[in-house]
């Protein structure tokens, strides 16, 4: 491990500096302060972070901050925001918003997936990627990841604290494969956590494969998006392997309808499952909310039920307690698991 990070040992690499574990409280695992994929009005992919507008950083701030301020209220310190360069906001925005919420943010860097064309505003092969990464070689990706990890993002003395890596297909593209061996190369040099797109089943089993290749210990892995995966009895046992070897999984965008979320009582019992298989230190829970400009112009994520972040405590978890969620079930998942997962190892 770079000697760096060496110091860091044990503590939190969050956008107002290193801090212990406990000040965290409950943390929500995957949820977005600013993903801006796209210019709308230019109809142009963006491509490189510039500092916010006025209008976008008074926009996060009256929108968000009261939403995660009242999410303090019910207990969460933190959230893991894992978005990547370049559709993060400039960083004194996550500095600001953390410093006026009180709410810990940990950033992600790191390499998105190749988007699948005539999904959202991906019309061609071309847009469907960062082109820095088609052209950077992995040492050279690697590199800016430990940077931003070591040094701060953009020249700052803001850090990121977390890797995101994603993957669209079980059946990784090459450019999928570059990304995950420089996140697995930063990873290894940093000691923060691994945080990943995995909707599609059995891209669990390529991701977790290609890391441990890579020489990654998988008790610093996060499979993200993996609701489906734990509710799906065959994939579930495919999880629960890879858990008994020490990786986590997070299943998001448990979005709570007018029905009262009936359909989640399948996570909710693959969760009992995964706790009777002795695995409950595996799992964490995020919602996939916040602001972006996927399938519009920047805004609330438009996928899932409102408020950002806010949902999880006002409808996910009571649905889910009244599914059966038990007290210590909750504790692990949303504070004993975060807490242990994403200090510096
Ligand atoms: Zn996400």
């Amino acid at each position: 491990m770079n000697t760096v990070m060496k110091q860091l040992q044990g503590k939190v690499v969050t956008v107002r500096g290193p801090v212990e574990p406990s000040v965290l409280g409950q943390v929500m695992m995957h949820d977005h302060l600013h993903v801006d994929f796209y210019d709308w009005e230019k109809q142009q992919l963006i491509t490189e972070e510039k500092p916010c507008s006025a209008e976008r950083r008074r926009y996060l701030l009256d929108d968000a901050v009261p939403l995660l301020k009242e999410c303090c209220n019910y207990g969460m310190g933190a959230f893991v925001d894992p978005t990547f360069p370049p559709t993060r906001a400039w960083p004194d925005v996550y500095r600001e918003v953390s410093e006026r919420s009180g709410v810990h943010i940990i950033l992600c860097t790191g390499l998105y997936r190749e988007i699948e064309s005539g999904t959202y505003f991906v019309k061609t092969p071309n847009n469907a990627v960062w082109p820095y990464v088609r052209k950077a070689t992995v040492e050279e990706l690697a590199e800016m990841c430990v940077r931003e990890i070591t040094k701060g993002i953009h020249d700052t003395d803001i850090h990121a604290g977390a890797i995101k890596l994603g993957s669209s297909a079980p059946q990784m593209t090459e450019l999928e494969i570059k990304s995950f061996q420089a996140g697995a190369r930063a990873q290894k040099a940093t000691g923060v956590h691994i945080t990943t797109h995995c909707t599609k089943i059995g891209s669990e089993t390529s991701q977790l494969k290609l890391l441990d290749q890579e020489g990654v210990d998988l008790r610093r892995v996060v499979i993200g998006h993996t609701a489906g995966h734990l509710m799906n009895a065959e994939c579930r046992k495919a999880c629960l392997d890879w858990m008994k070897r020490g990786a986590n999984f997070l299943p998001t965008n448990m979005g709570i309808g007018k029905d009262g979320g009936t359909g989640w009582q399948s996570l909710v019992d693959a969760i009992h499952a995964v706790f009777d298989a002795g695995q409950g230190d595996k799992l964490c829970l995020g919602l996939d909310s916040g602001y972006c400009s996927e399938s519009c112009p920047f805004t609330r994520v438009k996928f899932l039920p409102e408020p950002p972040f806010l949902h999880m405590f006002t409808h996910t978890l009571p649905a889910f307690r009244k599914m059966g969620l038990t007290p210590n079930e909750e504790d692990m998942i949303m504070r004993q698991n975060p807490q242990r997962i994403i200090p510096v190892q």
